[in-house]
């Protein structure tokens, strides 16, 4: 972490470090500040919210991290890893997944092709509610619904 930071000209901090780790710890891979200052917190490292996103801005522009802005003001940050993967996203608590489905890839190019453009870069986000969402909701008596 430490090499990855001076890599990118940024000085080794202690937010910074654990920022960095926490962010490449997660399995979800897309988590909002918020996320990341909910880790800090338990962990007793006495890094706030405001820290938390200057050291995020820093990250998104030495180009570690990509900051993605969803519908729903829902905004997330991930480890830039080159890796093209669209997303899915829950309009209810605000999780974010990857996917990646080569038909739909290749469906894309040829659909830019028939118009005439050389694709550089497509974003497809599919808006929904989530398994875990769906069935608090169902458990809910139909009057609250
Ligand atoms: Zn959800
Ligand atoms: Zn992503």
């Amino acid at each position: 972490v430490n090499d990855e930071l001076r890599s990118v000209g940024l000085k080794v901090t202690l937010p910074r470090v654990r920022i960095l780790e926490i962010l490449e710890q997660s399995r979800s891979r897309h988590l909002t500040a918020d996320d990341i200052h909910r880790v800090l917190l338990e962990s007793h490292d006495g890094i706030g919210l405001a820290t938390v996103y200057r050291v995020l801005s820093q990250f998104e522009a030495a180009g570690l991290i990509t900051r993605r802005n969803f519908e729903a003001g829902i905004t997330v940050f991930e480890l830039d890893t080159g890796r093209h993967h669209d997303h899915a996203v829950c309009i209810r608590c605000g999780k974010v997944q990857e996917f990646n489905d080569p038909s739909i890839e290749e469906r894309q190019i040829s659909i830019a092709a028939r118009l005439g453009y050389d694709l550089s870069d497509h974003a497809l986000v599919l808006y929904g509610c989530c398994l875990s969402c769906s069935k608090q909701s169902s458990l809910l008596p139909h009057a609250l619904v």
